[in-house]
């Protein structure tokens, strides 16, 4: 399970969604749009999530 809280992003914002990476990345997707009005692709909201994930596991 992965999540986005939107203040991790630099925003004054308590939204936070949590669930599977696509779940996930379609939530956040779907809230920058509709609360703030910017229109991110999906595929830099997969690749900041991937980034994060790699950051937390480390690799063994
Ligand atoms: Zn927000």
């Amino acid at each position: 399970m992965v999540a986005i809280r939107c203040d991790e992003r630099g925003f004054d914002c308590d939204y936070v969604t949590t669930g599977n990476v696509e779940k996930v990345i379609f939530d956040y997707w779907d809230h920058m749009s509709k609360e703030h009005g910017i229109d991110y692709s999906l595929g830099t909201l997969e690749k900041y999530l991937k980034k994060k994930i790699s950051a937390q596991i480390p690799a063994s």
